[in-house]
């Protein structure tokens, strides 16, 4: 199976998980690794079977790449927070800051030989046909979702958030017992509840858990743990204020 790893922009953290996953060898001689951007800048788009793309959209020159790489791949696969729904990088969306003046507060009046933008995830431009969350990804699910590919078959994606994982692993609700803005209650699952483990409040990395109807007590509780609907937004659209289910997700919590 011919596969390609690309990354637009980002810190080329998804493309380094996938270098150093440790069981890699269990899979790797069913690939034929046609481009890895991170490990050669030798390799040229071409046709594969599946692409993995890392990064947002956030110039002209990643628009025209992303389109050609999904000319040339049959399946193509959002890989991490910033392919999926912008990233850390399209905070300003969430903010209504736009472009020129974010770029003239951090370069002056400098110039620069490409034509940026606001950052925005892959589906705005292309159709997507997996996403593999994180920020990165779980080695345990860049494995998973390489082995189906490998036996023919398709990953499927988590509908149900971090506190599903946090509870199966017997952790304190800290949100319920210390009023700590944990939003596990709304974020996909998949990190075996990493932050938790540790005492600290999740703070959204893999980005939106898609089916609302997991929604339960914990995330109706936001309120009377003293976070407001606005807090809440904020806080989730640090890495998925492009998220279009956004303000529906909230209105939900809050009854609204
Ligand atoms: S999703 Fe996170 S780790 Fe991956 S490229 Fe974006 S910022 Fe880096
Ligand atoms: S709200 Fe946070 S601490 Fe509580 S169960 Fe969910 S993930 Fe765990
Ligand atoms: S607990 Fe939340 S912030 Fe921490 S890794 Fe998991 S999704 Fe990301």
């Amino acid at each position: 199976m011919k596969i390609g790893i690309h990354g637009l922009t980002s810190c080329y953290g998804c493309q380094l998980s996938m270098a150093v996953v440790k069981r890699i060898l269990d899979v790797s001689e069913k690939f034929d690794i046609k481009y890895f951007y991170m490990l050669s800048s030798a390799g040229k788009i071409e046709h594969v079977d599946v692409a993995f793309v890392e990064g947002s959209v956030s110039t002209d020159e990643d628009e025209k790449e992303l389109r050609m790489i999904r000319e040339n791949a049959d399946v193509l696969v959002a890989i991490g927070s910033c392919a999926i729904h912008g990233g850390v990088q399209s905070i300003l969306f969430s903010e209504g800051i736009g472009y020129e003046e974010a770029f003239k507060t951090v370069y002056g009046d400098k110039k620069m030989d490409y034509n940026g933008r606001i950052a925005q995830p892959l589906d705005k431009f292309v159709k997507v046909d997996y996403r593999l969350p994180g920020c990165p990804p779980e080695e345990e699910e860049i494995m998973y979702y390489l082995a189906t590919f490998a036996i023919g078959s398709w990953p499927e994606e988590k509908d149900y958030p971090v506190c599903a994982e946090c509870r199966r692993a017997g952790n304190p609700c800290i949100l319920i017992e210390k009023g700590e803005p944990c939003l596990g209650p709304v974020t996909v699952a998949g990190c075996d509840a990493r932050c938790i483990k540790y005492g600290i409040p999740c703070i959204g990395c893999r980005g939106p858990v898609s089916d609302v109807s997991w929604f339960d007590s914990l995330a109706m509780s936001f309120r009377d743990r003293g976070m407001d609907k606005e807090y809440v937004k904020k806080r989730m659209a640090i890495f998925a204020s492009r998220y279009e289910g956004l303000n529906e997700m909230i209105d939900k919590i809050y009854g609204d």
